[in-house]
């Protein structure tokens, strides 16, 4: 399921903001953000902008950086990094932007629309590291197996429902980059992957740890494809805090099967192979968590540091189908605390 950068949403609720008279808080399913009052009322449709997304460039969205770069006389552009954050103001938490529908010249639009295109709404990416900018790509990513991928919680809450009850495990969200090593099931050629392309053999963090690791090997003898999180000194803030970079699995897949392996048998499968997983902060025989108490779950440092973790993972111990993902059931929670955090 690709993300709704933005999409229309309907009011849930307004709630005015301790010392704040210009401003209220707006609920719309699964995030909160500040409004202008009397903008809306609850009910009311408007358009959601995610945070990460980066709003087209046009006068209606200038307030948005016309204090940033404002120089007299000069047009107001859009500044090159602009995305929309996660911040807090007046004590308040506001995530993303809600505007009125009559400012965008939309027809016939409903409840959950996915204006993304339609809006021309890019996202924003963060920079990786200075080095993983000289990969060379060999192609694509690999047809035979899903990319890396995970929805956020808020988008997506009906997904609380679908694993209510079930066996559950939340791992550690690692702060690094995706990698995904694999062999084609056609000719046998192994494949050492970055989030969207098949990578040229090279002096690249992610075929240093495919050889050390000895991941051509294992993926012969075994037929399992592996996907973790590349973390390490120079990628991304290091803020596992790791002397050297290391491969944290999180999908062991079975490419003739075409399934993920269940958590527990990927955990007996890197045991078995010494490779390493990512940690489990918590496991559950009956999931009940609310979108709130998933939320705090996902605050907190990583292990032996003072360094915000990104998040949770969640998913069903035993891999179950989604109907609202469309896919496998697994979704995160980022913590807010990182998120007001990050790009300090
Ligand atoms: P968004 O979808 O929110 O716009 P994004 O697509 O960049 O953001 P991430 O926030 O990077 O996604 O979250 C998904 C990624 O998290 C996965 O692709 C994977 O590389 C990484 N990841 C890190 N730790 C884990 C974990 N424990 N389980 C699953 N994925 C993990
Ligand atoms: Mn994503």
């Amino acid at each position: 399921m690709l993300r709704k950068l933005a999409s229309v949403q309907r009011v849930l609720s307004l709630e005015p903001i301790p010392n704040a008279d210009a401003i209220e808080l707006a609920r719309i399913n699964g995030w909160q953000c500040i409004v202008k009052k009397e903008e809306f009322e609850v009910g009311d449709l408007g358009v959601f902008f995610e945070i990460d997304s980066i709003p087209p460039d046009i006068p209606e969205f200038a307030f948005l950086w016309i204090s940033r770069n404002a120089i007299p006389g000069e047009p107001i552009v859009r500044p090159a990094k602009f995305r929309l954050r996660t911040m807090k103001m007046r004590g308040a938490l506001s995530q993303g932007l809600l505007m009125p529908l009559s400012l965008f010249a939309l027809s016939e639009v409903g409840e959950g629309d996915d204006l993304t295109e339609a809006l021309g709404v890019e996202k924003y990416e963060p920079p990786v590291s200075v080095f993983m900018g000289q990969n060379i790509a060999r192609g694509p990513f690999p047809a035979w197996l899903p990319k890396t991928d995970e929805m956020r919680v808020q988008s997506v809450p009906e997904v609380l429902d679908e694993l209510r009850g079930l066996p559950y495990l939340c791992t550690l969200k690692c702060d690094g980059t995706s990698a995904t090593y694999t062999r084609s099931p056609f000719d046998g050629e192994f494949h050492v992957c970055s989030r969207n392309l098949s990578l040229l053999d090279g002096d690249t963090v992610y075929w240093r740890l495919g050889r050390e690791l000895d991941l051509a090997r294992i993926i012969e003898e075994s037929g399992i494809s592996v996907q973790g999180e590349v973390c390490g000194p120079g990628i991304q803030k290091n803020r596992l805090g790791l002397q050297r970079a290391q491969l944290l699995v999180f999908n062991a897949y079975s490419v003739a099967e075409a399934r993920y392996l269940d958590d527990q048998q990927m955990r007996d499968f890197c045991a078995r192979y010494g490779l390493t997983p990512v940690d489990v902060v918590e496991r559950g025989d009956a999931f009940a968590h609310t979108q709130e108490s998933l939320l705090s779950l996902a605050e907190g440092f990583y292990p032996n540091t003072r360094n915000e973790r990104e998040g949770v993972v969640i998913r069903p111990q035993s891999e179950t189908q989604s109907l609202i993902l469309g896919g496998r059931l697994s979704f995160k929670a980022i913590s807010n605390r990182y998120l007001l955090k990050e790009g300090e």
